[in-house]
């Protein structure tokens, strides 16, 4: 094999070629993370493949290195990528982009939201690889503006959530619209059964991949709680800002109105914030993911469908303002930090009725979340100290406390562990 010192000679060991090891090169690229060297391989040789890795493992050039590495630029469209959301339809794309910035290949995204004309018109620049979210790679099937009878390269981008988000029935119209002989890649966070029974079906003797990022988001995020009345989370978000001071931080509401007045009232105390939510037009979406994307924006109030597939490299800090109902979302969250090995932060907010929902997700992580003292905001007195409890109330304060002390197994078996040892308590009292 020829050397070139000065190019990414770990993928060129996997063996990428020279036009590819430039552009990992120029994006500093230097060697494969654990997707990349365990998928590269299997998928030059052509292999079907299910890999269970998250957003921000490098997923992206994994699957996208070997495929760009085989298209044909002198022919028409050979790889599809579907994708649950615009966000990760656009940024795979844009990866993509970037590593083939010296070969000669065109990638298109399409998604809803933006004008189908413009679509349209990129599509007629005849790409060799699309990406698009389900329905409208469908819509475009239907209007014959997008043949993939002929396709060679097939990949489903987060396939569990595309099916929460029910794009099941797209999926497998679109897969039984491919005629030919081709690759196919799932990525997932997760595999359950039913991805395996679409694997099973669609996949010929796949290569099965597991690199979960679960515990590496986990043990590199600094996770900590505060515990917070509701109306005091925004004196509490504005210390917090204050004194970690990050560059760059998304904040998480769980709703879509929270998210708005929360950045609006960001802004108004001079925070450089902006919203992004299901609410917004894609092209605002879009708009403000840029920004961020290019430093523009401090502080991203975001919900969780808007924030799936958010990869910015050099987000620092995450904070919860509402903590979530799904502890799976909380490891989804907090995995937009600690990006590709950088240290990350992770601050949670939590009100006192909501010990459980932190307690499930120290289940799930199997593991404490500390509690983290922000200087100069003390919380109000628990409701116990300051009102008289009811016998209901003082019961249920006991037995909480009695399986704390006698350390009683937990009730709920968590779902999945990942790592450590933490002996879990059965209620939170915070
Ligand atoms: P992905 O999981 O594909 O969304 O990638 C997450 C982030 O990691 C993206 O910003 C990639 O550009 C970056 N990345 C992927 N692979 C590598 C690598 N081998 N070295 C450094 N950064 C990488």
């Amino acid at each position: 094999m020829q050397k070139h010192p000065e190019l990414p000679q770990a993928f060129a060991d996997l063996g990428i070629e020279v036009r590819f090891l430039k552009a990992l090169q120029r994006m500093e690229f230097s060697k494969p993370s654990d997707i990349q060297a365990g998928m590269i391989p299997p998928a030059m040789e052509g292999k079907d493949i299910l890999g269970q890795a998250r957003t921000g493992t490098g997923k992206t050039a994994a699957f996208g290195l070997p495929i760009l590495q085989k298209l044909d630029p002198s022919k028409r469209l050979q790889a599809l990528c579907l994708a649950p959301t615009r966000e990760l339809a656009v940024q795979v794309a844009a990866e993509l982009d970037r590593l083939s910035q010296f070969a000669n290949l065109h990638i298109v995204s399409v998604y809803g939201g933006q004008k189908v004309a413009t679509q349209l018109h990129n599509l007629g620049r005849k790409p060799q690889f699309v990406v698009g979210t389900p329905g409208r790679v469908m819509d475009f099937i239907r209007r014959r503006a997008l043949d993939i009878s002929q396709l060679k390269f097939v990949v489903l981008d987060e396939v569990d959530r595309m099916l929460d988000i029910g794009f099941r029935d797209d999926i497998k119209m679109i897969l039984s619209h491919v005629r030919s002989d081709h690759q196919t890649i799932f990525v997932s966070a997760t595999v359950e059964d039913e991805i395996r029974r679409l694997a099973m079906r669609y996949m010929n003797d796949p290569v099965e991949l597991n690199v979960s990022r679960d515990k590496m988001t986990v043990d590199e995020v600094d996770q900590s709680y505060v515990t917070v009345d509701p109306g005091d989370k925004f004196r509490l978000l504005k210390l917090i800002l204050e004194q970690e001071d990050p560059p760059f931080a998304i904040v998480f509401c769980n709703t879509k109105a929270a998210a708005r007045k929360l950045a609006r009232k960001l802004f108004d105390v001079g925070i450089n914030a902006k919203e992004i939510h299901g609410d917004l037009m894609q092209r605002q979406r879009d708009r403000v993911m840029e920004s961020f994307r290019k430093h523009r924006i401090r502080v991203l109030v975001a919900t969780d469908l808007a924030a799936r597939g958010i990869d910015v490299s050099s987000v620092t800090h995450i904070v919860n303002y509402d903590i979530p109902v799904d502890p799976e979302v909380y490891v989804h969250r907090i995995g937009r930090t600690a990006r590709m090995g950088a240290k990350g932060v992770a601050i949670t907010m939590v009100n006192r009725d909501e010990g459980n929902a932190l307690t499930s997700i120290e289940m799930l992580i199997n593991r404490e979340v500390p509690q983290r003292q922000v200087a100069g905001f003390r919380p109000r007195p628990p409701a116990e100290k300051r009102e008289t409890k009811t016998p209901v109330e003082q019961s249920a304060a006991r037995s909480s406390q009695d399986s704390t002390t006698q350390g009683e197994p937990p009730k709920k078996t968590p779902r999945k562990t990942l790592g450590g040892a933490f002996p879990v308590r059965r209620k939170r009292r915070l």
